[in-house]
């Protein structure tokens, strides 16, 4: 496994592969088996496999929540190792910002809903990372969780907006068996946190009014950001001991 840290080092590898369907991964780090699902098809769809951590701070509102992101390189290299990832590609945001974040991709509806709403920025830092990533790593495939759903939609508008020649492929959210989605963020939460934290799954999976839901996740202690459903699709994303945790359920 090779890690990468400039775009030029990319380029003298990527002019040794770039005939292989390469398939990529980005993730902020904080790796868990969420993040080795998507490694996974990725190594099983393609010849080669890049994941990059990088942890982007435009896309982050609050700064006490990007200071206390529970991410250790060390020990993500550890499993995209033992997973036998091709590439690593850890930047700095010296590398990544070049123009000091002075150009921005936006979107102006979606990205303004959910998430949206109580994180302004949020969306204009994520997709302006990932089409610099998308535009250095020039992938075939890229992996996306559906428990950012909002984020897999944007992306997926962002490819057919910009003619973007990258096929995204969504993969399905991980869970705890107790129901929880998988999250770097749950390890900030004590034990007794995590088990109220996975009734958020049982309870937007449940049969109730979503009148009913909402009322339920505030009697079991959480801080409501927003519970809504746009389509058949019902988003969630609450805060328990400080930490704000999303999830997502279709509907029948
Ligand atoms: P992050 O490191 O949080 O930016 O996540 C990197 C990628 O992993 C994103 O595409 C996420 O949607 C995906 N991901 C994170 N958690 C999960 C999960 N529990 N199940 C499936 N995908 C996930």
């Amino acid at each position: 496994m090779k890690i990468i840290k400039t775009v030029e080092q990319w380029k003298e590898n990527y002019s040794l592969i770039k005939n292989y369907k390469i398939g990529f991964v980005p993730t902020m780090g904080g790796l868990h088996e969420g993040h080795t699902s998507l490694i996974r098809k990725s190594i099983e769809e393609n010849q080669i496999t890049v994941v990059s951590i990088y942890l982007n701070p435009t896309q982050f509102n609050d700064k006490n929540d990007l200071l206390t992101y529970p991410a250790n390189f060390e020990d993500d290299c550890k499993i995209l190792d033992k997973l036998n990832v091709d590439f690593v590609f850890a930047p700095t945001y010296d590398v990544i910002y070049p123009d000091n974040y002075k150009y921005v991709i936006s979107e102006k509806e979606f990205s303004k809903l959910l998430c949206g709403a109580t994180r302004p920025g949020h969306f204009d830092g994520v997709l302006t990372v990932v089409m610099k990533l998308f535009n250095i790593i020039k992938p075939n495939n890229a992996y996306f969780g559906e428990k950012d759903y909002q984020q897999y939609k944007l992306l997926e508008g962002l490819v057919k907006a910009f003619f973007l020649d990258v096929k995204l492929i969504p993969c399905p959210i991980i869970r705890e068996d107790s129901g929880l989605a998988l999250s770097s963020r749950n390890r900030k939460l004590s034990k007794e946190g995590i088990k109220i934290a996975s009734k958020i799954h049982q309870i937007i999976s449940s049969d109730n009014s979503l009148e009913d839901k909402e009322n339920m996740l505030i009697n079991a202690g959480f801080t409501i950001d927003y519970i809504t459903q746009i389509e058949k699709r019902l988003y969630v994303a609450a805060f328990l001991e400080g930490v704000r945790l999303i999830d997502n359920v279709e509907l029948k």
